[in-house]
């Protein structure tokens, strides 16, 4: 066992002896942030070939070299569930990336759904939180962040995809619709702040492979709301078990 502590994501191929050159983001991290010097160990992913052991083999302020030992773990990947939500405030979808990384979605589509106010996201920067939240949670794999698409294109593309579709509107009701437990892949759908308008919803209640589901009796944010899907989901379906 290693006692090695900071845990990066590469985009690079691990292997045995393999070398790594660092990012100047990256050594200015590692060497002027937290003060690594020549010899000391880091926990290196790539989202592909596990988590490996390596050794500072340079360091310098705008670069450095590390170089693989051993593998510490094989990669790990998450169940096929992607999440769909409607960007809202900054902050709040910046936490809905963090959280649906940690609590194993594979990919991330924001969506442009009747009501969502955002009209763009910044990749880049959200792609980025889920890399930070796959470092600091232990995980081996990164989900991508897709770029912004409108609902129904999404929607059309998702083949035989199974939706779990958070449905404010059955808040009210003693019956919400539950979870059915069909194995393959999923997407969890959520709204914006303003809901799914009516023709969203008349079209989701069409598809087969959608199924409305409650998410207890009252309106939960956006960011509640899939936080508390991704667990009904995990627990239900996933890799909780
Ligand atoms: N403005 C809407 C309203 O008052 O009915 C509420 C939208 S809610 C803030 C944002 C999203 O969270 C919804 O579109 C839905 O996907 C999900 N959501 C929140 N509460 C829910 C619940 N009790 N059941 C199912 N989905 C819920």
């Amino acid at each position: 066992m290693s006692d090695a502590k900071i845990r990066l994501y590469v985009e690079h191929p691990l292997g045995p002896g393999q070398s790594v050159v660092l990012s100047r983001e990256q050594a200015h991290y590692l060497f002027g942030v937290m003060r690594l010097s020549v010899g000391a160990q880091v926990l290196l992913f790539d989202g592909e070939n596990g988590e490996w052991l390596a050794e500072v083999a340079e360091a310098g302020k705008r670069g450095g070299v590390l170089t693989c030992s051993a593998q510490t773990r094989p990669v790990q990947m998450p169940p096929d569930l992607w999440l769909l939500f409607a960007p809202i405030k900054k902050a709040r979808t910046d936490f809905i990336v963090e959280k649906a990384t940690e609590m194993g979605a594979r990919r991330i589509v924001p969506v442009q759904t009747a009501f969502t106010n955002a009209g763009r996201v910044q990749q880049a920067r959200l792609q980025a939180h889920a890399v930070e939240a796959a470092e600091q949670c232990g995980g081996t794999y990164v989900p991508e962040v897709a770029d912004m698409l409108r609902l129904d294109r999404v929607l059309a593309d998702l083949g035989d995809r199974q939706i779990m579709f958070c449905d404010e509107a059955l808040a009210d009701e003693s019956n919400g619709g539950t979870l059915p437990e069909l194995p393959g892949p999923w997407a969890i759908l959520i709204g914006p702040e303003g809901g799914f308008s009516d023709a969203e919803r008349a079209r989701l209640r069409a598809m087969d492979t959608a199924h409305p589901v409650q998410l207890g009796p009252r309106i939960l944010r956006a960011d509640t709301a899939a936080v508390a899907a991704l667990t009904l989901w995990q627990q239900r379906l996933g890799d909780w078990t």
